[in-house]
């Protein structure tokens, strides 16, 4: 928020200073204190919560809502979506939610709900699953990076060697859908006298 003194509304002469405290909520029989901001006037004692405030308070409440209920916190929804390689909008398109969706799971404005946070899971898990939403949503997967994976693989399949390279092993592992067995080879090999 804002560094800058705000003067009170309500007395015209005092300023208002932040504070912090302490909130006792009770959520499904789980009580805990959370951490809670708003303004003191310093002369006329008046206590409000600025427009900020209150929106990170309630992110703090939907938070804990969210801990108790089971779910994926925001900052873990962040990380499996940013390990999905998707942006908020096209994790939308994937998973569904409306355009703002994702912003709103991953600031804790609201939560998401169950059937989301297991879709969510299981595509964790399952790469393959993961792969076919991303087809179903018309994402192009083939980054430069899965085409390089491609590459790779088809070359060292085509040599018959072992695949060593660890960091290679995973990208090919999460993009096993797209192994060379169902590739192009044809293509690629043209590339290569090219
Ligand atoms: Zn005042």
């Amino acid at each position: 928020m804002s560094k800058h003194p705000t003067m009170c509304d309500l007395c015209q002469e005092g300023t208002l200073e932040v504070k912090q405290g302490l909130n006792t909520v009770t959520y499904k029989n789980n009580t805990r204190g959370l951490e809670t901001s708003f303004c003191e006037c310093d002369v006329c004692g008046t206590e409000m919560a600025l427009p900020e405030q209150t929106r990170d308070n309630k992110r703090r409440m939907t938070a804990f809502k969210k801990e108790i209920d089971g779910l994926l916190t925001g900052f873990e929804v962040r990380a499996l979506r940013e390990r999905f390689g998707l942006t908020q909008a096209e994790a939308a398109k994937v998973f569904g939610g409306g355009v703002v969706a994702f912003s709103k799971y991953e600031n804790d404005d609201v939560s998401q709900s169950e059937a989301m946070d297991k879709l969510m899971r299981l595509a964790d898990r399952l790469p393959e699953v993961l792969m076919q939403l991303k087809n179903d949503a018309g994402l192009n997967p083939p980054s430069n990076v899965i085409q390089l994976a491609k590459w790779q693989l088809f070359v060292k399949d085509a040599a018959n060697e072992e695949i060593v390279d660890e960091n290679f092993l995973q990208v090919a592992e999460t993009q096993a859908v797209y192994n060379v067995s169902t590739f192009e080879k044809a293509q690629w090999a043209e590339c290569q006298e090219c």
